[in-house]
C-alpha cells in the first residue's frame, strides 16, 4: 500500500517552497495537481518530472476513486493545489476522508497558505479566529454574513477582486460601519500590500480605486 502527501507549494513567491516539499515531489509515483499545466511550470522550476494527474472540483469525486485505486497498488502519491495549501478553499477534503476511510496513511507538510500571513499582518487578535474562506457568491450570501456579524473572534475571508466592493458594501450593511478591517493583497508578490482601517474607511478606498489581485479580508469580532 502507498502513501498519500499533501503538499504546500508558494502562493507568489517561489522560495517559499520548502526543501521537504520539492523532496516529496521528486519521491513520490504521481503528483495530483489542480491544474496539471499551471502546476507543470512549478515542477520544471524545480526540477521535477514525476508524472501528474488532474484533479481539481469538476473531477474530483471520479478522480478520488482512481487515485484510492493507484495508492492501494502500492503508489506513493502527492496532492498539490495551484497555489497555498490543498484542502484550504481548493480540493482536498474528499480525498483525505476517503483515504482515511481505506485505511491509507495520509501526511501533510506543513506551508504557505494565504490566510495566515493575512491574519498576522491585520493586527487584530489571533489568538481565536474564524476561517470562513469563500462566501457563496449569491444565494445565501446575506444570511452567512448576518451570521458571521454575531462571532466574537476575528473573522477570515477570501474574496475575489470582481466581489470585493460588494463585500465592503455588505460588511458596512450587516457588522457595522465601524468594525476595523484588514485587506492584504498578493501576499508574497512583488505588490503585496495590506490596508487596514474601518469598513466604511475601506470601502471608500476600494470603491475609488479600482483595486487588481487576490485579496484575503480580515474582520475585527463583534465586540459590543
Ligand atoms: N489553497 C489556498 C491557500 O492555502 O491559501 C487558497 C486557494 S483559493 C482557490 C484562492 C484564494 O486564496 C484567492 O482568491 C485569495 O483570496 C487567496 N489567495 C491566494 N493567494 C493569495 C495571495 N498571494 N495574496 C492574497 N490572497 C491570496
Amino acid at each position: 500500500m502507498g502513501k498519500l502527501y499533501l503538499v504546500p507549494t508558494p502562493i507568489g513567491n517561489l522560495d517559499d517552497m520548502s526543501f521537504r516539499a520539492v523532496q516529496v515531489l521528486k519521491d513520490v509515483d504521481f503528483v495530483l495537481a489542480e491544474d496539471t499545466r499551471n502546476s507543470g511550470k512549478l515542477l520544471k522550476h524545480f526540477g521535477i518530472s514525476t508524472p501528474m494527474f488532474s484533479h481539481h472540483q469538476h473531477n474530483e469525486h471520479k478522480s478520488v476513486a482512481g487515485a484510492i485505486q493507484k495508492i492501494q497498488e502500492g503508489n506513493d502519491l502527492a496532492l498539490i493545489s495551484d497555489a497555498g495549501t490543498p484542502g484550504i478553499s481548493d480540493p482536498g477534503f474528499l480525498l483525505v476522508r476517503n483515504c482515511i476511510e481505506q485505511d491509507i496513511e495520509v501526511e501533510c507538510l506543513p506551508g504557505p497558505s494565504a490566510f495566515l500571513p493575512a491574519l498576522l499582518l491585520s493586527g487584530l487578535p489571533c489568538d481565536k479566529f474564524h476561517f470562513e474562506g469563500f462566501l457563496p457568491h449569491k444565494k445565501g450570501r446575506q444570511t452567512r454574513i448576518k451570521e458571521l456579524a454575531e462571532k466574537e473572534c476575528t473573522l477570515i475571508l477570501y474574496e475575489s477582486p470582481y466581489r470585493i466592493v460588494k463585500l465592503l458594501e455588505q460588511v458596512n450593511e450587516f457588522m457595522g460601519s465601524r468594525r476595523n478591517m484588514s485587506i492584504s493583497r498578493e501576499l508574497t508578490k512583488v505588490y503585496e500590500e495590506t490596508i487596514r482601517g474601518t469598513a466604511q474607511e475601506l470601502l471608500e478606498i476600494f470603491k475609488e480605486k479600482n483595486i487588481k489581485g487576490e485579496f484575503v479580508v480580515v474582520i475585527e469580532g463583534k465586540s459590543w
